[in-house]
């Protein structure tokens, strides 16, 4: 589908490919639902018999096109977008799992997807068994169950910076005969793909990197189109056996290696509709126009920023996977080699009080809760977006109850560092 093309030609050029006279840029397509000539036609569209739009709350041409830059970023064979991060991680569980599945968790997820799953899917009948990323295979091995549809985990963790062992993760898996569903928000298909380790799914909050500029909630599911479905009709019937809300097709006969973005859409998106909206998908495709460029910026920065910080002497502890001596630093160089991600972890001296003392003398870096724009931006995750746990899930997910998440701009990288000197002064 790409063509070939190297990641930065793919972040400008693909998508949308206007044909002769055809508008140059990506059109907004404002409308929610499509002309036809005959009401057979139709028919056969709502039989998913012919491929076509609609109803936007099930496809969208612009959306589609968004979709299909990002299927290409992380080379899968389709995907589709969401109106948030939270609805791709649900949707993404949901289609393969149903009330008596069970879902092996990377304890140092998001919060959002922590809660998702360990509250709200509970609540569905869909249980998990939450494990420790830096555990090894045989004590991971106990976490999967007869019952077990699915593994979640991050590719670098919010806000942990717990860098995932990809590959080992894979094998797991695949070794349970189970897919590997990656949230792959943190590390942008700039920095690692990873179906590329053998990762099965993909999802994404585009409203952080992707988006860029904190304009637009969404998601991604992207499907690598390599875990075979079709060869565990037990497991995965939704798949594997007739929709009867569809006449009976059978998505994995039907469609192949797009069986599960078919599914998710026409299935989830249809009966529960969190579609992304057509003038956020335009926002977030100029973001994606311009992420190759961005990234390597944050990066950057964010290496100077934690250097900075490491030698001062009212820091008390620094993670950020780029710094040697980092406990994810060699894992860090094998999967994403050209760097991690923009934001950084740090505690100050004084512990929570000198952290959120510390944060109320930044000028240029904001509180917001946001994170992974190209305004540097701060949060202390134990009293804004972490504050629904107990400590000691706090310590589970690896969030100390000093740690202040500092997301490194896109700015001049002096400036940024000026900012953070002359609040550290004051505490
Ligand atoms: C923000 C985030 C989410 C949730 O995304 P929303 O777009 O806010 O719904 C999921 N995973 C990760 C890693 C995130 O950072």
């Amino acid at each position: 589908m790409s063509g070939g093309y190297a990641k930065e030609t793919i972040c400008i050029q693909s998508g949308w490919k206007p044909k002769n006279g055809e508008p140059r840029v990506l059109p907004i397509y404002q409308s929610t639902t499509y002309k036809y000539e005959s009401s057979e036609q139709m028919g056969r569209l709502f039989d998913l018999e012919e491929s076509g739009f609609f109803y936007s709350r099930l496809q969208n041409p612009t959306n589609e096109f968004v979709a299909q830059k990002i299927c290409e970023l992380e080379g899968g064979v389709a995907a589709m977008l969401t109106s948030s991060g939270q609805a791709a991680s649900y949707y993404a569980v949901f289609n393969i799992c149903e009330a008596g599945s069970h879902v092996v968790l990377s304890s140092t997820v998001y919060g959002g997807t922590f809660n998702l799953l360990t509250v709200t899917m509970k609540k569905m009948g869909i249980e998990c068994t939450v494990v420790d990323p830096d555990a090894s295979e045989e004590e991971l091995n106990k976490a999967f169950k007869e019952n077990t549809r699915c593994v979640l985990a991050e590719t670098i963790a919010n806000p942990a910076l717990v860098v995932l062992d990809i590959e080992k993760f894979a094998r797991l898996a695949h070794s349970h005969q189970v897919p590997l569903i990656i949230d792959n928000t943190f590390a942008t298909p700039i920095n690692c793909t990873p179906f590329q380790w053998g990762a099965d799914i993909v999802i994404h909050s585009t409203t952080k990197y992707m988006d860029g500029h904190a304009m637009c909630l969404g998601g991604a599911i992207v499907d690598s189109g390599n875990f075979d479905w079709s060869k565990y009709p037990d497991k995965y019937p939704g798949l594997c056996q007739p929709d009867e809300s569809y006449h009976g097709i059978t998505y994995t006969e039907k469609f192949g290696k797009l069986a599960y973005i078919t599914k998710a859409t026409s299935q989830l998106m249809r009966d529960l509709g969190s579609a992304q909206s057509p003038q956020n998908a335009f926002l977030l495709n100029i973001g994606l126009e311009t992420l190759h460029l961005r990234i390597p910026r944050h990066c950057e920065n964010a290496q100077k920023v934690a250097e900075y910080l490491e030698k001062h002497e009212k820091i008390a502890w620094v993670n950020y996977p780029g710094l040697k001596g980092n406990k994810y630093y060699e894992l860090a160089q094998k999967y994403m080699p050209k760097g991690t991600c923009g934001v950084i972890a740090f505690g100050p001296k004084g512990g929570r009080s000198a952290a959120s003392g510390m944060m109320d003398y930044l000028k240029l870096a904001a509180i917001v809760t946001h994170v992974a724009d190209a305004r540097t931006c701060v949060l202390h995750p134990a009293s804004h977006t972490h504050r629904q746990m107990s400590d000691a899930q706090l310590v589970e997910a690896g969030v100390a109850p000093d740690l202040i998440r500092f997301s490194v701009g896109i700015e001049n990288v002096d400036d940024i560092i000026a900012d953070l000197e002359q609040a550290l002064r004051k505490i």
